[in-house]
C-alpha cells in the first residue's frame, strides 16, 4: 500500500487508454474543481520547509516517496516548476523519490542539467497498460539513463508481450494491477501469469498488487470490494522478488 505522497502540482488530461477512470476526474468533479487545469499544489515545497529547530518538516523515512500522483510529473504544463522540484529532490537525497508516468517520450527534456546517469534516490516507474502503449512506450524507457526503473502495468487491459525489452534495459520490477471503481474494466488473471512467466525467464521480479473490482480467474467473474483487492492478489502467493 502507498503510504507516503508529495503531490507538487494537481491536474492532468487523459493520455491513453488506461486514464479512462483516473481517481482525479471524480475527485475533482465532487470538488467542483475542473482537473484538466494544472496547479501548483499548497505542498509545493514542502519538502525543504523547517521548523523553528531547523529540522525538515517532511521527516527521513525508508518509504518510497510517491510523487505527482494527481498528475503526471512530465506534464507539459509544469515544465515552470519541475526544475525546483528536482533541487529539492536533490537536496533530500535522505528521501526515495518514485515517479510513476506514461510520458515517457517528454524525459530526455525535462531533466535536469546535472542528471547524468540518474539521482540514485530517484525509480522512475514507467506506466504501461496495453500492448500500444508497450510498443511506444518501452522502447524509450529501456534506453534512457535511469538509475532505477520499475513498469506498473496498471490498471492492466489485456495480455502484455514485452518482447525482448525486459532483458535489456536494466528494469529492476514489474507490477500488475487491475482496475477500482464501479466501471472498473476486467482483469484476467492469465494475463497476470503470462506476465510473470516473462519476468522469470527475463530474471527481473516481479509483484502482483491488486487484483482491482473486476476480477477473472478460471472463467470465473469474481467482484472485489476495494478493501480486499490487495489482500486478495498477497493470497495468489505468485510475487518473484529477486534479490539485488
Ligand atoms: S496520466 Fe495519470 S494522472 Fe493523468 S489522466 Fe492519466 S492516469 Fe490520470
Amino acid at each position: 500500500m502507498i503510504s507516503m505522497i508529495y503531490n507538487p502540482w494537481h491536474g492532468c488530461h487523459r493520455f491513453s487508454s488506461g486514464c479512462q477512470h483516473c481517481f482525479i476526474f471524480s475527485m475533482d468533479a465532487k470538488y467542483g474543481r475542473d482537473p484538466s487545469v494544472v496547479v501548483k499544489t499548497k505542498r509545493f515545497d514542502i519538502l525543504v520547509k523547517k521548523n523553528r529547530h531547523n529540522e525538515y518538516v517532511f521527516k527521513t523515512t525508508n518509504e518510497p516517496i510517491y510523487t505527482c500522483l494527481s498528475s503526471d510529473f512530465f506534464i507539459e504544463e509544469a515544465d515552470q516548476w519541475r526544475n525546483d522540484v528536482w533541487e529539492m529532490i536533490k537536496e533530500r537525497n535522505d528521501l526515495q523519490f518514485y515517479i510513476i508516468t506514461k510520458r515517457i517520450n517528454r524525459f530526455k527534456q525535462c531533466i535536469p542539467n546535472d542528471w547524468q546517469y540518474g539521482y540514485d534516490n530517484v525509480t522512475i516507474i514507467l506506466t504501461i497498460e496495453d500492448q500500444a502503449c508497450l510498443d511506444k512506450r518501452l522502447p524509450i524507457f529501456v534506453k534512457l539513463p535511469i538509475k532505477h526503473k520499475q513498469v506498473n502495468c496498471e490498471p492492466l487491459l489485456e495480455a502484455l508481450d514485452f518482447k525482448e525489452y525486459l532483458s535489456l534495459g536494466d528494469v529492476k520490477l514489474v507490477s500488475v494491477g487491475g482496475e477500482s471503481g464501479y466501471d472498473a474494466r476486467v482483469l484476467d488473471y492469465q494475463w497476470v501469469l503470462d506476465i510473470l512467466s516473462q519476468c522469470i525467464r527475463a530474471n527481473v521480479s516481479f509483484r502482483f498488487k491488486q487484483t482491482g473490482a473486476n476480477f477473472l480467474k478460471d472463467g470465473k467473474y469474481y467482484r472485489i470490494p476495494k478493501a480486499e483487492q490487495h489482500s486478495q492478489a498477497k493470497r495468489s502467493a505468485i510475487d518473484y522478488i529477486m534479490e539485488d
